[in-house]
C-alpha cells in the first residue's frame, strides 16, 4: 500500500499493488505540468487508486488523437494524476507525490525528440532491457 499527496495534503490517494509501468515523459505538456524537464508517472489501473478530495481537472488533446485528463489541487496546484489512453482507463500517478519512494523504476522514455540535451536515459533504456529478458 502506497500514499501519494498534493503539497497541501487536500488530495490524497491510497494505492494498492504494484505500477504496471513507470514512464518518463519528455512531451511539452509533461515540461509545462511539471515546471520540470520532463515528467515521471506511475502507472495502475483506476481500480488499484482510492482518491480523497476533490481535485479539479484540465483535459488536452493527446498527438495521437485521445484525450487526457490532469486532476490537480485547486489549492496549491499540484497536479497528482491523471487518466490517459483511448479509454481514459490508464491512471497516472506523478511519481514526486509518493509520501515514499516505492522503488519502482522507469521502464520506457517517451517523447524523446523534446528531451533537453543534457539530460541522459541511457541508464533506463538498459533498465527496458533487462526487464524484458
Ligand atoms: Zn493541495
Ligand atoms: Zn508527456
Amino acid at each position: 500500500m502506497a500514499t501519494a499527496r498534493c503539497a497541501c495534503g487536500e488530495i490524497v490517494l491510497t494505492i494498492a499493488g504494484e505500477p504496471n509501468a513507470t514512464v518518463l515523459c519528455h512531451c511539452k505538456d509533461c515540461q509545462r505540468r511539471t515546471g520540470a524537464p520532463f515528467g515521471v508517472g506511475n502507472y495502475y489501473t483506476p481500480d488499484q487508486v482510492r482518491i480523497s478530495g476533490s481535485p479539479k481537472v484540465y483535459e488536452r488533446g493527446t498527438d495521437s488523437g485521445n484525450r487526457m485528463r490532469n486532476f490537480f489541487c485547486p489549492s496549491c496546484g499540484t497536479t497528482v494524476y491523471w487518466l490517459a489512453g483511448p479509454a481514459l482507463d490508464r491512471l497516472g500517478v506523478a511519481t514526486g507525490t509518493f509520501d515514499e519512494p516505492d522503488g519502482a523504476v522507469p521502464v520506457r522514455s517517451v517523447y524523446e525528440a523534446r528531451k533537453h540535451d543534457w539530460v541522459d536515459t541511457s541508464c533506463i533504456a538498459l533498465r527496458y532491457s533487462l526487464a524484458r529478458t
